[in-house]
């Protein structure tokens, strides 16, 4: 599971912690780990501020091996 850093970004709805479900060439799909909210949608790969490269190759590379075979 990747799991963004609660020092580079925390759900918009809740401030919960999120957690990467998806990523494509433009974006990044999170999902809040608070099962009471679980809101879920997309952000910019620079999303999550001077942190957010690091979460986007990460994802591409994990989604790209797990999922998209
Ligand atoms: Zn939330």
């Amino acid at each position: 599971m990747l799991l963004v850093d609660l020092n580079d970004g925390v759900c918009r709805s809740c401030q919960s912690q999120l957690r990467i479900i998806a990523a494509d060439d433009a974006t990044l799909t999170v999902e809040c780990t608070n099962g009471e909210c679980a809101d879920a949608y997309c952000v910019e790969p620079d999303a999550f501020g001077d942190g957010g490269m690091k979460y986007w190759p990460q994802a591409m590379a994990h989604f790209g091996e797990e999922t998209w075979e």
